[in-house]
């Protein structure tokens, strides 16, 4: 029987929620545009028009992709953060919306650091966090530093036209001679599961890069290499903003003061966990 794509919609928002999947109103409407190849502007305009059959296949197809736990970031190739669209496939770390208290923190450090102010972001993925805070500080000179080669592909598309740097270094190795000026802000979301968080991830988890993941037996390699490594890089009165797992607030405290940096402070993400250190 025809239906519309709001019947669609619907339909396939319960089929997501009835699995467990707690976005599956934002990620139904996400699977049908990809489909249909429309924009989500062009999906509410036709809401009231007929599906095709083909069409509602392709859903179906889709859904069932979706059900067997691949994240719909990768089923579609793009997702959003702080409200820019970023490349994604399965080699590299979908952008969260826990990361997004990080970009607000970078974004405030980077204005107030003033014109031209010079920030790293280590451990990339995406590239999330500095085009993120080169979108909302313009003059601001960003550097995105990221070892996996297959997601540094992602990230050289992501900061295409954007005016952000990308490198590729591993942060656990001390590269001074990378960045020939000293920075304002370091800001990092490193991998960070510890290695039994490792073996346990959830199913969505799992499709991505273990090595976006894995921080070490105890989670925090990266926190060590790049509190100890890169504090000379950053000018006094600079900032090291790290992304932390929510029961790390008390150890990456401890590192960073145990390496010398000074007003070390935490705070929560808007879900009210751990989240910036
Ligand atoms: N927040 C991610 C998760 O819980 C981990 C991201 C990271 O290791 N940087 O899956």
């Amino acid at each position: 029987m025809a239906t519309t794509y709001n019947n669609l919609y619907l339909d396939t928002r319960t089929r997501l929620k009835k699995a467990g999947i707690e976005g599956g109103q934002l990620e139904a409407r996400e699977l049908i545009c990809y489909a249909a190849d429309k924009s989500r502007e062009q999906f509410y305009r036709d809401m009231h028009l007929y599906a095709s059959g083909e069409l509602e296949k392709r859903v179906d197809a889709l859904v069932q992709r979706r059900l067997g736990g691949e994240p719909v970031a990768y089923i579609v190739g793009e997702w959003e953060f702080y409200g820019l669209p970023l490349n994604v496939s399965s080699e590299v770390l979908i952008p969260r919306i826990d990361t997004e208290v990080l970009a607000e923190r970078g974004i405030l450090k980077a204005r107030a650091a003033g014109e031209g102010a010079r920030v790293l972001d280590l451990c990339a993925g995406t590239g999330c966090l500095g085009i993120g805070i080169r979108h909302f500080v313009p003059s601001a000179s960003v550097t995105c530093v990221e070892k996996s080669p297959q997601a540094l592909q992602y990230l050289q598309a992501n900061v295409h036209g954007t005016g952000v740097q990308a490198k590729a270094a591993d942060v656990l190795q001390y590269w001074r001679e990378l960045m020939p000026q000293s920075v304002q802000l370091i800001i990092s979301n490193p991998p960070y599961l510890t290695g039994a968080e490792m073996q346990a991830l959830m199913p969505e988890t799992a499709h991505e890069p273990a090595m976006a993941l894995d921080g070490g037996t105890d989670g925090l390699d990266f926190y060590r290499a790049i509190a100890a490594h890169y504090r000379d890089i950053v000018c006094p009165g600079g900032w090291l903003v790290f992304e932390i797992g929510c029961a790390q607030r008390a150890d990456v405290m401890e590192i960073c003061r145990q390496n010398g940096w000074q007003q070390v402070q935490a705070r929560k993400d808007y879900g009210g966990n751990d989240r910036v250190v």
